[in-house]
């Protein structure tokens, strides 16, 4: 049992008893981990609003035998937009929620919490439209499946490896395919396409800037079954665009 320092994103925060809560976080140091927070829920709470989700804390940790429990944590950024705003908040929701489904417990991986830094901080200053048809989450979430080692193939066909017409998307062959393995996969649009390849290639801050598109809609539709293949669960960020 030992004390540990960490800089972690609270992804998501669910009741424990009574006064406590248990929240989901990645941290820089440790991966994802999940911690209890002793007494957050009584109304005089030392804690404030420090634990809540898409904040970024610094935190001590204590070890116990099977979880931690948070025993200091200081603020370091609140994206207060996030909070005030439908759409980012969907958007944020989707992007924690990706981390944790993509990211095993303990798996230190400061890359990941670089990009979801990265994310929440770009999904923060307002981006156009509504968080489905959004360029910029198009590429939290590609990103995000880059990072896990799920890229999906957008530069050829993913089963023959032909450059021809890429016909459809499927997220049991990994990516865009042609008229080889059409029947395998969800008709795609070139559109589609163009905001995958985009999404790839464009960092966040230049995707924050284009403007809702059928497309990216479309596209993010596409990744989201990929990401349903490898991770044999939907997100629940999702469900009230999809409505499925
Ligand atoms: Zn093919």
């Amino acid at each position: 049992m030992r004390y540990e320092k960490a800089r972690a994103i609270v992804l998501a925060s669910r009741p424990l008893g009574e006064a406590d809560r248990i929240v989901g976080l990645f941290s820089q140091e440790l991966g994802r981990l999940d911690a209890v927070v002793k007494g957050v829920r009584r109304t005089k709470s030392r804690w404030g609003g420090r634990l809540e989700p898409f904040g970024v804390v610094d935190l001590v940790l204590f070890r116990g035998r099977s979880l931690y429990t948070v025993t200091s944590a200081q603020l370091v950024a609140t994206f207060a937009h996030i909070r005030e705003d439908r759409e980012a908040m969907a958007a944020a929701a989707l992007a924690c929620e990706a981390v944790a489904g993509l990211f095993g417990e303990e798996e230190a991986h400061e890359r990941v919490f670089n990009l979801l830094a990265r994310s929440l901080a770009e999904i923060d200053r307002g981006f156009a439209g509504r968080a489905y048809s959004s360029p910029l989450v198009l590429g939290v979430l590609m990103k995000l499946l880059h990072e896990a080692g799920y890229l999906p193939v957008l530069d050829q066909c993913a089963h023959c490896g032909s450059g021809g017409m890429a016909l459809a998307f499927s997220a049991s062959r990994g990516g865009l395919v042609c008229e080889c393995s059409v029947g395998e996969g969800v008709p795609v649009t070139p559109e589609a396409v163009e905001a995958m390849r985009s999404s790839v290639e464009l960092p966040l801050a230049e995707l924050r800037g284009l403007p809702s598109a059928p497309g990216a809609e479309e596209a993010l539709r596409h990744i989201h079954q990929l990401y349903m293949h490898e991770t044999g669960s939907r997100l629940r960020a999702l469900r009230f665009a999809y409505q499925t």
